[in-house]
């Protein structure tokens, strides 16, 4: 800041009275949106609502960064091609600490604040947990004031719309910027040049470095910013979330126009809007498309550019970079940024290659979120010559260097090298994204320990070996603003009456909670605020898809993407086999329940989509069926996002984290559950494992293999027809739903599902279903005991403080990024 700026006037913070909000939303209607409160419609309530909130946030927004400036303090960058962030007026309401003077003065002019908040459409720029992590990221940078910006792509079109047809998931565009985004500021001068293709030469020679280069390339592209600003806790800081957009060159070849080529004119202009129009809708398993590097490619250079120009232009020496900058990588996405940085240390500033890798490799971070092999990305040499030839050079001298390193200092062999290398040789070749990632990173992190654990033993293995202090870990979390203040006001009232506010900043504290476990009077309360909840979430899917629920049955909800290790399919099988045994036992006393599915599948991933289809023939089966009237029902609710989260999550009885042991890196959905009064039926994967040790292993239903247990299964190989024939309920379950009991009008639509089972069983749903059903038996049986079953939901309240993403924030900022 210079010292004219420092003289001029500063605005006055606004007022937040409920009369002066009143005043304000009544401005912005008539004099932004063009209309007086009678011919205002919802829509225009909503959006002068929003604008009077922004105003708030600005004020804060512009103090956080004049701070920042002035402290030269350093800042962090967090790379995502994906924020799955939902709805942010609510958000930024409460973190302003606004909430109840906003519904006093919406409610002042007639206008119900409930009702205009459900009319803000939910962002959706990304697929599932690695995006939302990346969302709750951002609010908890702001929560504990680290200096932050988000870098991502504003996509136009985000994750698809889930419609389901006659049981089928149809996908249909989302268009979430239809009414236009009041939360965003188009940045035009902060713009940047992309270039794809083309050739390298020789630097000019006035390049001094030896190894500097010139590249020529043969698209270029435009980038341009547009801000979002990210509120924190009790409105401390505000970060920039920074998405950006590509615009072409030339909108308009006039010559093509004017000689007629009407079509051909607005070429470039389409190419441009191509790149940034859609999320790849791939959950864990590589997009493979050329356009989904040039996305990479894009989102990371323009990232880059912009990071050194702030560094440059505040400090002057681009070789203090790592003191000022601390760059994550949020899975391989943006991997590209390593060479991207190379490039413009060697051809850009003219350092040498050595300094240039020191420096790279002290500023960024990386962070693998999975280990699935199909989820490793990779991409073929010829596609990445082609489309970035001078980063294919830079790739190719980061390996050499890589490899001599290892054989030469640390006695690798032919094997070991291999595994390391960059380049996979095995086949077409290939840019291995996740080996150039960890090589241009000082830190390496999973998202659960087991997951790191599991790192270090197999795809980083040779790597850990050559750099024992690089991996570490840093287990996920969730933003307790918007997965428990935020979705469950009536809990936290419950809550604060009980131990009071320290909680609200300080989620560890809400240990003091299980005290109450065993006091009567508070367990009445706290069921009924859970009944509340499942009473709306049943109004909701009344209205919705015409679903009649009964709020006293046992909620017992399984939402996320479908996915084969998720095993979706082992809850499908267990309901037909409980659909089975009601039928034959009428006699017995049954626990009413509603087994609840939502998520969305690859629109690609055939048994994903099949799983999908199951899910609702057996819903329409057993929805039908009089004998299991008011004991079982079974329904798929569509479209899963963060907003319909936001209504299941607090109306969970009981949570489904089933994956395959070793598969699922962490999980963030077990945590909104536990932390809003569900018990979890889950899997020792993750950040199960991690649960189990702060709620107590007698308050969480652990079944099934271990990771061990499944390695040593596919390694050694198992008997999946013989599991399933020594098993009863499993194998007449099975017999139906691949006979076609279940599908009448195409007998054999599960019969390649149900075989996989019987053949290889790849995901142990066979192996673990005894296992499984026997401990919903027991989970029945506690229900039985509510003041038990309270007891124990009171306590995953009470232990769940520490799954708060501030802790995992401030985890990263203290031992990767050196701030705080
Ligand atoms: C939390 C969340 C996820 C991640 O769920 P997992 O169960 O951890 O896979 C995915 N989608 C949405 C909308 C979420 O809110």
């Amino acid at each position: 800041m210079n010292r004219a700026s420092a003289a001029l006037p500063k605005p006055a913070l606004r007022g937040t009275d409920p009369a002066e909000l009143a005043g304000e939303i009544i401005e912005r209607l008539t004099y932004r949106i063009g209309k007086n409160a009678a011919a205002a419609k919802s829509h225009d309530w909503l959006a002068a609502t929003i604008l009077v909130i922004r105003d708030r946030v600005i004020d804060r927004w512009i103090a956080s960064t004049e701070g920042t400036y002035q402290a030269g303090g350093k800042r962090v960058y967090y790379l995502s091609l994906e924020f799955l962030i939902g709805r942010l007026m609510r958000d930024a309401i409460s973190n302003l600490g606004l909430m109840d003077e906003m519904r006093e003065a919406l409610s002042s002019l007639g206008v119900d604040i409930d009702l205009i908040r459900e009319l803000e459409p939910d962002a959706a720029l990304g697929n599932g947990g690695l995006g939302r992590l990346a969302a709750c990221f951002m609010e908890s940078l702001a929560s504990v004031d680290v200096p932050a910006y988000g870098y991502g792509i504003r996509y136009v079109n985000g994750m698809f719309r889930q419609e389901i047809s006659d049981g089928w998931q149809v996908e249909l565009p989302e268009t979430w910027l239809a009414h236009g985004n009041p939360w965003e500021f188009e940045r035009r001068e902060a713009s940047y040049e992309i270039g794809f293709g083309g050739v390298v030469d020789l630097a000019a020679a006035d390049g001094s470095g030896d190894h500097a280069r010139s590249w020529k390339p043969q698209d270029r592209i435009i980038a341009t910013a547009f801000d979002t600003p990210v509120v924190g806790w009790r409105g401390t800081r505000v970060n920039t979330l920074r998405l950006w957009t590509a615009q072409p060159i030339d909108p308009i070849l006039l010559d093509a126009f004017n000689a007629g080529d009407h079509i051909g004119a607005l070429k470039e202009s389409n190419k441009a809007e191509a790149l940034t129009r859609v999320l790849y809708p791939a959950d864990s398993h590589q997009a493979g498309q050329e356009l989904r590097l040039r996305q990479e490619y894009f989102f990371s250079s323009a990232s880059l550019q912009d990071i050194v120009r702030r560094h440059v232009q505040y400090f002057g020496d681009i070789r203090t970079l790592p003191d000022k900058a601390a760059i994550q990588l949020n899975d391989t996405h943006p991997a590209v940024s390593v060479a991207e940085l190379m490039r413009i240390l060697i051809d850009l500033h003219n350092l040498d290659f050595d300094e240039a890798w020191d420096i790279t490799r002290a500023t960024f971070g990386y962070t693998n979120h999975t280990l699935l092999p199909e989820a490793l990305e990779s991409w073929p040499i010829h596609l990445f010559e082609q489309l970035l030839p001078r980063h294919m050079q830079l790739v190719y001298a980061i390996n050499a260097k890589l490899l001599i390193e290892a054989r030469r200092q640390h006695g690798f062999d032919d094997a070991a090298i291999s595994a390391i290398s960059l380049i996979d040789e095995g086949g077409e070749r290939r840019v291995r994204m996740g080996n150039l990632a960890f090589a241009g990173s000082h830190s390496v992190n999973g998202v659960s320990a087991l997951h790191t654990e599991l790192m270090k033993e197999t795809v980083f293995a040779g790597f850990h070996r050559l750099y024992p202090d690089r991996i570490n870990n840093k287990t996920n979390g969730i933003t307790p603003r918007r997965w428990l203040m935020q979705c469950n006001p009536e809990l936290t009232t419950l809550i604060r009456e009980a131990i009071g506010d320290a909680f609200l900043d300080d989620t560890e504290k809400l240990r003091d909670l299980g005290r109450f476990a065993d006091d009567a009077a508070f367990r009445e309360k706290f069921a009924a605020v859970k009944l509340a909840k499942k009473v709306a979430l049943s109004n909701l899917l009344r209205e919705r898809m015409g679903l009649k629920i009964d709020p006293a049955a046992l909620f017992d909800t399984q939402i996320k993407r479908i996915h084969e290790y998720k095993r979706q399919l082992l809850n499908i099988i267990e309901a037909v086999a409980l659909y089975d045994q009601i039928r034959s036992h009428p006699e017995r006393d049954w626990v009413p329940r509603v087994k609840l599915f939502g998520g969305k599948a690859a629109p690609s991933y055939h048994n994903a989509k099949l799983i999908i289809k199951l899910a609702n023939d057996v819903a329409r089966v057993i929805n039908h069926d009089p004998a299991v009237q008011g004991l079982l029902k079974v329904a798929f609710v569509p479209n899963y996002n963060v907003s319909l989260a936001e209504m299941m999550m607090p109306a969970a009885d009981l949570s489904e984290q089933i994956s395959t042991a070793g598969m699922e890196a962490s999980g963030t959905g077990n945590m909104k559950f536990a932390l809003n009064g569900a018990l979890t039926i889950g899997t020792l994967d993750g950040a199960n494992v991690e649960m189990r040790d702060h709620v107590g292993a007698e308050n969480i239903m652990i079944f099934g293999l271990t990771a061990d247990q499944v390695g040593k299964a596919r390694a050694e190989g198992h008997d999946p027809r013989a599991i399933i024939e020594g098993s009863r309920e499993l194998s007449q379950a099975l017999h139906a739903i691949g006979g076609g009991v279940f599908s009448p009008d195409d007998r054999d639509r599960y019969k390649n599902l149900v075989a996989g089972l019987y053949d290889h069983d790849w995901f142990m749903v066979a192996a673990d279903f005894d296992s499984y059903a026997a401990k919903q038996r027991e989970i029945d049986t506690l229900w039985g005991d509510r003041a038990a079953w309270n007891a124990m939901a009171i306590r995953n309240v009470a232990g769940m403080g520490w799954f708060s993403s501030d802790r995992t924030i401030r985890q990263y900022a203290s031992e990767i990024w050196g701030v705080l």
